[in-house]
């Protein structure tokens, strides 16, 4: 059997009028005989309206009935692209989580898939059925609808991918594919053919929003190839593949950058062991996430300061553990709200020398300040002033000929 798996994000759902468009572009898979299963995220919108539904019920609304909740928008787009099928006279039905069933581990509101059992599809599928998947959502071991975090019915397509052994997963978005920057941000952004996991992941993870990157970990992992294309416009997309699929001498594949993050360091903080942790420790407790860390080496081996970054929403809550915190001493605390985190990504820089120096050169040629700077093997990120980030883009982009 030639099964393809088709996701449709809130945008592509995003009307009724939208619902008809992608039943066309379900059906031309038909034409061409592949067995078609669909995977739909819920109509645009819905779900941010019903997590604030939550919110208004309760400060404390329990994670279950939140799980319960916020799965309900892809309910109803599934139904609806099955309900178009059939008024164009196919065979088609929805399928929530639960009935499949789609297994999850994990905590509610971000658990992860690890089965999904594909007898009753399969079944349907050799009938000439076309089945429309909830994604989003699946099922634990307590019988309990789970959810898989914001975003999360890419991993839906994925995972369904690799246990319906599917030949293709296709990830039809807003955006006709993966740019090497963000094209409101730098509008010479061209779009990029293919790109491996790795690149991907770091992108997503660094503020490329295309895909969840906790989906491409799991599309790593299975060797799944992933096209992302446009469901508004004919034209060919970005293929997420291996490494070795990947025949090209660019040492930088692409430029992400985050914009809202805030930037807080403490000044002569105690310079002996356990301060970092004591620090840090309320704040993972909260489930605020500290990014870019950086601890001076401290001039007299008492003191030194130590700098971190987080998201700019964080920040009050950030600032108010901190004061309560009474296991942490320090001079001063210096806040920081306009930076923006500025990342080149690229499996070539493994192999190619000087890829940091022409970074930091381009952008002193253009006289913006690094204020922090982190590595991993295939990332370089500084953080800036955000007020020179277009400008840093445009620099990056000219030095790593991304435009060609
Ligand atoms: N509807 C969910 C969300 O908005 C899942 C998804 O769109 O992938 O996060
Ligand atoms: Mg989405």
């Amino acid at each position: 059997m030639k099964i393809v798996v088709l996701k449709f994000g809130g945008t592509s759902v995003g009307s009724i009028e939208r619902i008809k468009k992608i039943s066309k572009i379900i059906l031309s898979y038909v034409k061409k005989k592949y067995k078609v299963i669909v995977v739909s995220s819920a109509m645009s919108g819905v779900t941010n309206d019903l997590l604030n539904k939550s919110k208004k019920i309760s400060k404390v609304f329990s994670s279950i009935e939140h799980d319960v909740l916020v799965s309900a928008g892809e309910q109803i787009s599934c139904a609806l692209i099955a309900g178009s099928l059939n008024d164009l006279g196919y065979k088609s039905r929805s399928w929530l989580g639960w009935q499949i069933p789609i297994l999850t581990i994990g905590e509610y509101s971000q658990s992860r898939i690890f089965k999904i059992k594909t007898s009753e599809i399969i079944k349907y599928l050799k009938l000439g059925g076309i089945p429309v998947i909830t994604g989003f959502q699946g099922l634990n071991s307590e019988n309990r609808v789970t959810t898989l975090g914001r975003g999360g019915s890419d991993a839906s397509a994925i995972m369904c991918a690799k246990f319906f052994k599917a030949e293709k997963c296709v990830i039809y978005t807003d955006v006709d594919g993966v740019y090497t920057t963000d094209p409101k941000t730098y509008k010479k952004a061209k779009k990029i053919k293919v790109i491996s996991y790795e690149e991907m992941l770091e992108m997503a993870s660094l503020g490329s929003k295309v895909m969840q990157p906790a989906s491409i970990q799991d599309a790593r992992l299975n060797r799944i190839n992933i096209d992302v294309k446009s469901s508004f416009l004919k034209k060919e997309g970005t293929l997420i593949t291996k490494r070795k699929n990947i025949r090209s001498n660019k040492v930088i594949r692409g430029i992400s950058f985050t914009k809202s993050d805030a930037k807080l360091t403490l000044i002569g903080v105690k310079d002996k062991p356990g301060v970092a942790a004591s620090i840090f420790e309320p704040l993972s407790k909260n489930l605020i996430n500290v990014d870019m860390v950086v601890q001076n080496i401290s001039a007299n081996g008492k003191e030194t300061d130590l700098t971190f970054t987080i998201k700019y929403d964080d920040l009050n809550k950030t600032q108010s553990l901190i004061k309560k915190n009474k296991k942490i001493k320090f001079r001063n605390i210096i806040i920081d709200k306009n930076v923006s985190k500025l990342s080149i990504i690229g499996v070539g820089m493994i192999t190619t020398p000087g890829v940091t120096y022409r970074m930091f050169q381009a952008l002193a040629d253009k006289k913006i300040n690094i204020l922090v700077i982190s590595t991993s093997e295939i990332k370089i990120s500084v953080l800036i002033n955000k007020n020179n980030l277009k400008k840093a883009v445009a620099a990056l982009h000219k030095e790593f000929k991304l435009e060609k």
